[in-house]
């Protein structure tokens, strides 16, 4: 054994990052250990814009998007950096969506999240960018906002550090060995350590650990794409005059405003063809870039302009929950999949994905069942995806 360690976290994008952090903080000796280099842009947590918003279909994620809120806060009191900015959220359910804004209401209403239901002539006075057929609704909830992947997930790497622990880039880790509840990890420069637990926050390639340890799940991967726009009214995008915002329509899209001197920011969610981690490409797809524009087209001219668009990779659950959970089979094993809409909640899960990992029992975890690991939706084979 190279050197023996309290906790080892895999993947260093935003959730691995968040989860070193935590755990160092809590005085654990801690190696995270990342494939590529820090920041690199092959995986989930990239550029600077995630949504953040309560506005959730069930209770649960709105109070656990309440406390998601609150960890990013304690993060920015920490390091002192601005992860956050809050910009309003709009939900947009045009004539012929399905039920799901009512979902968000209930979810939001049985939570005592305060939010505004929206008739398509509050829209079109509210934000005129808009082009809304009659009968569109909207919810309009103002805690929403944008959490920044390049500020959050710089931010928990540097804290990890200023409490102990070891960050290493360009190491894969090749396998975790469990022998008798003696954990080990392994990395393919002939690294072998020690370890009281192992965080598995490798996303879209979670299961080349978790299939040899016996529990691989049913994820499916996509290539996803997003673009910024340079409109020729760039004030009428500004944060202020314009929210973050979801179209619960079929197909779903989802912008940002202008931030940080980029945008509006546009993609489909869902949009992308299946794809592995280390076999797609990174070339942008002109058909889902055509169905972005043809949407703004009817619903946000103003927005078109000059293009410029980059790749990403949804890891997809079949139910859309995430799983945060120790494996039935190796409890020392902690895993957290966002299931392509974690970010928001990564300052979050590090905090939780250090008390599964001190812990080896994931029974008091918020969502247990709804995120464990051997709940039906992932022992059954469903393959039907929803959009969150
Ligand atoms: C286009 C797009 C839009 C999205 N929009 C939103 C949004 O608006 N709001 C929101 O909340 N979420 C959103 N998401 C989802 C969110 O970004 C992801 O759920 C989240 O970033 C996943 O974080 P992660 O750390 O698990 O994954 P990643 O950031 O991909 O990190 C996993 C890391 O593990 C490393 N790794 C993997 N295997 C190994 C190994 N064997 N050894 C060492 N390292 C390894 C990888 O290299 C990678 O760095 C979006 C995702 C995409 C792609």
């Amino acid at each position: 054994m190279s050197a023996s360690y309290d906790a080892i976290v895999i993947g260093l994008g935003g959730i691995g990052s968040a989860a070193a952090y935590r755990l160092a903080a809590r005085g654990a000796r801690v190696l995270g250990v990342e494939q590529f280099d820090l920041g690199h842009d092959r995986g989930a947590s990239q550029d600077e814009s995630r949504i953040i918003r309560l506005s959730y279909h069930r209770p649960e994620y709105v109070e656990l998007a309440k406390d998601a809120f609150a960890a990013w806060r304690e993060i920015e009191a920490a390091s002192g950096d601005r992860v956050l900015t809050i910009t309003g959220g709009l939900d947009l359910a045009p004539p012929d969506a399905p039920e799901q804004i009512e979902d968000y209401a209930t979810a939001m209403t049985a939570a005592g999240v305060d939010f505004d239901w929206l008739d398509t002539a509050d829209l079109a006075r509210r934000w005129p960018q808009w082009r809304l057929d009659e009968g569109t609704r909207g919810l309009f909830q103002a805690a929403a906002g944008i959490a920044d992947p390049s500020v959050g997930n710089v931010a928990h790497q540097r804290l990890a550090r200023a409490h102990g622990a070891e960050l290493v880039e360009r190491t894969k880790v090749t396998a975790i060995r469990e022998h008798r509840g003696e954990l080990a990890v392994e990395t393919a420069d002939g690294g072998r350590f020690a370890t009281g637990a192992a965080v598995v926050a490798c996303d879209a390639w979670t299961n080349d650990l978790l299939g040899p340890l016996g529990h691989p799940l049913p994820l499916r991967v996509t290539r996803e794409q997003v673009t910024w726009f340079e409109p020729a009214d760039a004030a009428a995008f500004e944060p202020g005059r314009f929210p973050i915002w979801i179209w619960l329509g079929e197909p779903s899209f989802y912008g940002f405003p202008t931030h940080r001197g980029r945008g509006p920011k546009v993609g489909q969610d869902i949009g992308g063809r299946e794809t592995t981690a280390d076999g797609r490409s990174f070339e942008p797809d002109p058909d889902y870039l055509a169905r972005v524009e043809g949407f703004l087209r009817a619903h946000l001219p103003g927005a078109l302009g000059p293009a410029r668009t980059k790749t990403c990779l949804y890891t997809l659950t079949p139910d859309r929950d995430f799983v945060l959970d120790c494996l039935p089979e190796a409890p020392g094993v902690a895993v957290a999949l966002g299931a392509a809409h974690g970010y928001k909640f990564a300052a979050l899960f590090g905090r939780l994905l250090a008390d599964l990992a001190l812990r080896h029992d994931a029974s008091r975890a918020p969502g247990a069942g709804l995120f464990s690991c051997e709940r039906p939706a992932l022992t059954a084979s469903a393959t039907n995806l929803v959009s969150r």
